[in-house]
């Protein structure tokens, strides 16, 4: 059971200081649109060629608002900063850096969050705290960017004691950084990361149903 025909009683559930982003990957344009007709606006994806071939079928809805979320190769950073309005997975000082200079040469701002690693994780990427911290005056000084906060997604053993602590960690870095948003939660441990102090959750399946077609997790 989804909650694509019943987004509002989803909604009903979160605080109202929690945002919904909505992971369509892997998931057709029809279905977005039939979300975005109930009034979601924000919509994740984390594969570019996906992306911008649904972006361009859904065109007419110009209020949505496209989120990346997926690991960004270099040679896709200009594509993502021409259509997406935030980028949730900057992951390394060069990637930011990068982004920054080309929002700059094609005139966009976009919003970011850099994803930080709070465990060690070999599948994932992203800023260890130290790393985080260390670089945090450069980060903060790149042009044409807007940041709004941070990003982490838990390895995949941890119980959920375990992440619920992965979160508070999260979160106490953002504060430290005075940063307001914590992009954090997925289907299976969005209330743990709520209660955590997340800003924007991130949900796939629980909305959509099963992703079709290969297992797009990146
Ligand atoms: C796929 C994905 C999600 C959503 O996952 P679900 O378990 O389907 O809710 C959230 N964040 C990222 C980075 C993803 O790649």
């Amino acid at each position: 059971m989804t909650f694509l025909n019943r987004l509002e009683e989803f909604k009903e559930l979160l605080p109202e200081e929690v945002q919904l982003l909505a992971v369509s990957k892997g998931h057709s344009a029809s279905s977005i649109r039939h979300l975005a007709n109930q009034g979601q606006l924000d919509f994740g994806e984390s594969r570019f060629q996906e992306a911008k071939s649904k972006i361009r079928l859904l065109n007419d809805l110009s209020q949505i608002r496209w989120h990346f979320i997926g690991h960004i190769q270099a040679n896709k950073v200009r594509g993502v900063v021409q259509v997406f309005d935030v980028i949730h997975s900057v992951d390394s000082l060069s990637l930011a850096q990068r982004i920054s200079r080309i929002s700059g040469e094609e005139g966009r701002i976009p919003q970011i969050m850099f994803q930080v690693k709070l465990r060690d994780d070999p599948s994932k990427g992203g800023f260890d705290s130290q790393d985080l911290l260390s670089n945090w005056t450069l980060l903060r000084n790149l042009p044409n960017i807007l940041i709004l906060g941070l990003m982490t997604i838990p390895p995949i053993h941890l119980n959920e004691r375990q992440r619920k602590d992965l979160f508070e960690d999260c979160r106490n870095l953002a504060n430290q950084l005075r940063l307001k948003d914590c992009s954090m939660g997925m289907s299976r441990d969005w209330e743990e990361a709520v209660e955590a102090g997340s800003t924007w959750i991130r949900i796939g399946s629980l909305l959509f149903g099963d992703r079709v077609g290969k297992d797009l997790i990146s």
